[in-house]
């Protein structure tokens, strides 16, 4: 395949919240970013449904609108969007390199990563039935839907324990369900689960089935239960559950920037403290493919615009120094 050479500012790396915020803001300081969008554009919030959280609506809107409106806006005020992924970078050297897999070399004056993180999830054919029907990853952005009702957490990490609390401001009872005798959440967050009134755990179980009503009868469809399997005995039992939160950590998409930029052992990005910019300077990270704490596509949105406006005054400032230091 030949190489087409395209150069820009910035490249805007993914095309979640904080991809399109960035390219927004970079569109609107005139420089003429392009944003390659992965093989999925819009990312996490394509597979939402109600979005209640996203502030400036009053009334809930659907994920997959909302990134319509972001990708847009980001056209409208001149952005270059590519359908497209990038499958190689090249850090070292200025300007930056990015080739994809569409048979470009991109080279960037600065480079935002935004490709997100995305959920771990059982794996069971009903689970994936019943997604957006009762099977959720995110407590935040569905546990208003649950209110005086039983829902089940499955997993034993730090989210999982965060989600379970969150999730008994609405729900009548939690029960959290792990595959091992002990949590790995810190011990503070477990002490705050052990004494919650409204939280059950149930320890060495792994989830068989998630049980429910399928759409198109007269009974809404949802998720009613769970066949639970004992990892000891392998025992089978039953649960009556509203929905079930799977809270079994995420994969931040970085694997293409492994080696080019610091990251931690998770394989999230390294940043800055109040700051997008990554080990390499010009390099910039926004959204979940760096936080693993917030995880919101307004928090993601907010990183996005940061890192656009890092990225401007790396290139008005560093690089205009060092060009007119170098024509001099
Ligand atoms: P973790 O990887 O820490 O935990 C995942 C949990 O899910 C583990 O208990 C694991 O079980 C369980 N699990 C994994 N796969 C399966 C499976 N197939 N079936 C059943 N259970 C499974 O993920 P988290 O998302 O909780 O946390 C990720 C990172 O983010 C951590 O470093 C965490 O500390 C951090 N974090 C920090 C927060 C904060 O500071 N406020 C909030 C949330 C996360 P097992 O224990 O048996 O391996």
């Amino acid at each position: 395949m030949t190489t087409t050479l395209r150069e820009t500012n910035v490249l805007v790396i993914g095309s979640g919240p904080a991809g399109y915020t960035a390219a927004i803001y970079a569109a609107r300081a005139n420089l003429k970013p392009i944003l390659i969008s992965g093989h999925e554009p819009g990312g996490q919030l394509t597979i939402t449904t109600d979005v209640e959280n996203y502030p400036g609506f009053a009334t809930a809107i659907q994920g997959p609108w909302l990134m319509e409106q972001m990708r847009d806006q980001a056209l409208h005020v001149g952005t270059e969007m590519l359908v497209d992924y990038v499958s190689k970078v090249d850090f070292t050297t200025h300007p930056f390199k990015a080739w994809t897999e569409g048979g470009l070399e991109i080279q960037a004056r600065t480079v935002i990563i935004c490709t997100g993180a995305q959920a771990r999830w059982l794996g069971l054919p009903s689970e994936e039935t019943y997604r957006g029907m009762g099977v959720s990853a995110c407590a935040t952005c569905d546990g208003f839907f649950y209110r005086n009702k039983h829902v089940a957490v499955i997993g034993g990490g730090n989210s999982a324990v965060e989600e379970a609390l969150f999730l008994t401001n609405f729900a009548s009872k939690v029960t959290l369900i792990h595959r091992r005798d002990s949590l790995r959440a810190e011990r503070i967050a477990q002490d705050r689960l052990f004494n919650h009134p409204k939280i059950e755990v149930i320890w060495n179980t792994e989830i068989e089935e998630i049980t429910g009503i399928l759409p198109g009868g007269d009974v809404p469809p949802g998720v009613t239960g769970m066949i639970l399997r004992q990892v000891k005995t392998g025992a089978l039992s039953t649960i009556e559950v509203d929905g079930v939160f799977v809270a079994i950590g995420h994969d931040p998409a970085t694997k293409v920037f492994k080696s080019h930029v610091d990251m931690d052992d998770s394989g999230y990005i390294l940043t800055a403290p109040d700051s997008t910019v990554t080990s390499i300077p010009g390099v910039y990270a926004a959204g979940d493919v760096k936080d693993k704490i917030y995880r919101q596509a307004i928090t993601a949105a907010g990183m996005g615009c940061m890192a656009a406006l890092e990225a401007d005054r790396f290139i008005h400032g560093v690089l205009a120094d060092a060009e007119k230091a170098e024509a001099a």
